[in-house]
């Protein structure tokens, strides 16, 4: 009898480390895996192309155990410590963003992460692209009657522990070992920010804009847009994902790819956020044509504009 339970756990044991190894090979690049950043080196996800620099963001797979494991469960379930990575039960008002005229942009890295780069971009980095794209949209928006709220204003952010505490106050879930106090403002802390403000005042929706990187396959351009299917406000974020799509694609004549993913899958602020939410790479910084559109300041202009067109038209389908 113990000898059968020596060779299950064997078994056990074998088959979580071919888990393991495929998945380093296999899976480098997907949410939920951490990897560490390198000034100047450009990441690329190898299934979707597009820029990975917000998954060096992402939280760590394990989570604290439960406290309810004996010694034995713990060495023959060993998968049971590690629960799946599934949404938290909903306890927010999804509709709160009907009654919202807000707009909550996202300019994507920041705080020591400067995203990607290229050859083309002369020494720009994504982090000021995405940041000045997200004040023309401001400013656009603003012109066109919305309130807007920057989740990043230059490099400044909430203490991260404030953050968590004012989630706590708010009867929030909350994966506290992804608040990391180190002064990076990871995904995480930067979606429950973003979810924190919106339990104080609802936005109509959030809009994440970022470059996307891609060195292996130089020809690829044009926009892409992700959002979750498969969370609270799945729906509304598809509905707003559909018309960006649209509009980019009418304006401009590029290519554009949408993309909606399950919740495990979805990149963290689209996949946590307690509002209509979607995640724009408006063009490739490797790809020649796509990289001077992205210094010209006309196309910058009519890039935001498309995207306050979107908004309008999604304001007035919402519901
Ligand atoms: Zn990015």
């Amino acid at each position: 009898m113990k000898s059968l339970w020596v060779r299950l756990l064997a078994a056990i044991q074998a088959a979580i480390l071919v888990l393991f190894l495929v998945s380093c090979v296999a899976g480098t690049a997907r949410p939920g895996k951490e990897s560490v950043y390198r000034p100047g080196e450009v990441g690329t996800d190898p299934d979707t192309g597009h820029d990975t620099r917000i998954e060096t963001e992402t939280e760590p797979v394990t989570e604290p155990s439960t406290g309810t494991d004996t010694e034995a469960a713990t060495e023959t379930e060993p998968a049971e410590t590690v629960p799946p990575d599934v949404p938290p039960e909903i306890n927010y008002d999804v509709n709160a963003h009907l009654g919202s005229n807000t707009v909550l942009i996202d300019a994507g890295h920041g705080y020591g992460d400067p995203g990607c780069t290229s050859k083309y971009l002369k020494g720009e980095y994504e982090v000021t692209i995405a940041y000045d794209m997200a004040c023309l949209l401001r400013d656009e928006l603003n012109k066109r009657g919305y309130q807007t709220v920057m989740l990043r204003d230059g490099e400044s952010f909430p203490n991260e522990r404030e953050i968590l505490s004012r989630a706590k106050d708010l009867g929030m879930f909350v994966k506290e070992n992804n608040i990391n106090e180190n002064n990076v403002f990871h995904a995480y802390e930067r979606t429950l920010w973003a979810d924190v403000m919106n339990r104080d005042t609802p936005f109509a929706l959030m809009i994440s804009l970022h470059v996307n990187s891609l060195p292996a396959a130089e020809e690829v351009r044009g926009t892409e847009i992700y959002h979750c299917v498969d969370n609270g406000c799945a729906a509304p974020s598809e509905l707003l994902a559909t018309i960006i799509e649209e509009h980019v694609r009418s304006d401009f004549g590029v290519r554009v790819k949408r993309e909606g993913t399950v919740w495990s899958d979805s990149y963290i602020v689209t996949k946590w956020t307690e509002m209509p939410s979607v995640l724009v790479e408006m063009a490739y910084a490797t790809n020649q044509d796509d990289a001077k559109l992205l210094f010209d300041k006309e196309w910058r202009k009519e890039y935001v504009g498309s995207l306050a067109d979107s908004i309008d038209e999604y304001m007035s389908k919402r519901g």
